[in-house]
C-alpha cells in the first residue's frame, strides 16, 4: 500500500507501513479501540447478522414487508449514518428496544482469543471501546474473546447521543468523557473514515484492515499512520520495539 500525500517507510512492526509523521505509540496514554471487525476478524461476519435483524425489526415494527423494510434501512442508513438514527427521527423508534434486539445474536462465530489477551496484556495504557453498538454488544464480544479485563471503559452509540462515527462532536465527547488527550492516545479502526476526525485531534491512528466494501475508501488516506493485517502481530511489534 502506498500512500497518496505523505511518505512512508516500511515499519519495524511486523513489515506494516507507516505513514510519517506519527506520534510515538511508546508515549501512548490511552489505546481507543473500535470493537467490531477490529478486535475480531471482519470474516466471523457478525453484521450480517445485525443487518437481518435490523430489516426484521423495521419490518415488524413498521408493518410492513422484508423489501420495503431492506429499502428503508438502507436509505436511513446513507442518509444518517445509522439506521436508528432514521428510526429515532421518523418513527419514534425506542433506541433502547431497538438497540437491544438487533444485538440479539450469535456469537460463537467469535473465538475466543488468547493471543490477543496476551498482546492487550502486554500493552501499556489504559484501553477504551470506543463503538458504534451497544455497550452490552460490547460487553458480550469482549466476554466471547476473553479480553474484559483489559478494558476501562466502553463508549458506545447511547453515550454518543445516538450519532455515530465518524461524527466528529462524538470524538470531543469521547475524550472529555474519559479524560483522554488525544495527543497521547493511539486509535484502532477497521473504517479509515472513522479515523479521520482522530486524527485532526492528534491521535496516532492505526487501520486494521479488512476486505469489507464499505472499508475500503480512505485506506491510502494521509490520515492513517499505521496499517495492519493482523492486529495481535501489530501490538507485538509494537511491545517489542
Ligand atoms: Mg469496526
Amino acid at each position: 500500500m502506498t500512500p497518496k500525500s505523505s511518505p512512508a517507510t516500511v515499519s519495524p512492526l511486523n513489515g506494516t507501513k507507516t505513514h510519517l509523521p506519527a506520534p510515538g505509540l511508546a508515549q501512548a496514554e490511552t489505546w481507543v479501540f473500535d470493537l467490531d471487525n477490529t478486535l475480531y476478524p471482519a470474516s466471523c461476519n457478525l453484521f450480517a447478522q445485525v443487518d437481518t435483524r435490523i430489516g426484521a425489526y423495521i419490518a415488524d415494527r413498521l408493518g410492513i414487508d422484508g423489501d420495503e423494510a431492506y429499502q428503508l434501512q438502507k436509505h436511513y442508513f446513507r442518509t444518517y449514518g445509522t439506521s436508528l438514527r432514521g428510526l429515532m427521527l421518523h418513527h419514534e423508534v425506542n433506541p433502547g428496544e431497538f438497540l437491544e434486539f438487533v444485538h440479539c445474536i450469535d456469537l460463537t462465530p467469535v473465538p475466543p482469543d488468547a493471543a490477543l489477551d496476551q498482546a492487550l496484556g502486554r500493552l501499556p495504557g489504559r484501553k477504551v471501546i470506543f463503538t458504534n453498538g451497544s455497550t452490552k454488544h460490547a460487553e458480550n464480544v469482549m466476554a466471547r474473546l476473553g479480553v474484559s479485563h483489559h478494558f476501562d471503559a466502553v463508549f458506545d452509540i447511547v453515550a454518543a447521543s445516538y450519532f455515530p462515527k465518524p461524527e466528529p462532536f462524538v470524538y470531543d465527547l469521547m475524550v472529555r468523557r474519559h479524560w483522554i488527550d488525544p495527543r497521547r492516545a493511539v486509535m484502532v479502526e477497521d473504517i479509515p473514515k472513522n479515523l479521520v476526525p482522530a486524527h485532526a485531534m492528534g491521535m496516532t491512528t492505526v487501520l486494521v484492515r479488512t476486505d469489507s466494501d464499505w472499508a475500503q475508501d480512505g485506506v491510502d488516506g494521509a490520515h492513517i499512520h499505521h496499517v495492519t493485517d493482523n492486529l495481535v502481530s501489530w501490538l507485538g511489534g509494537v511491545t517489542a520495539a
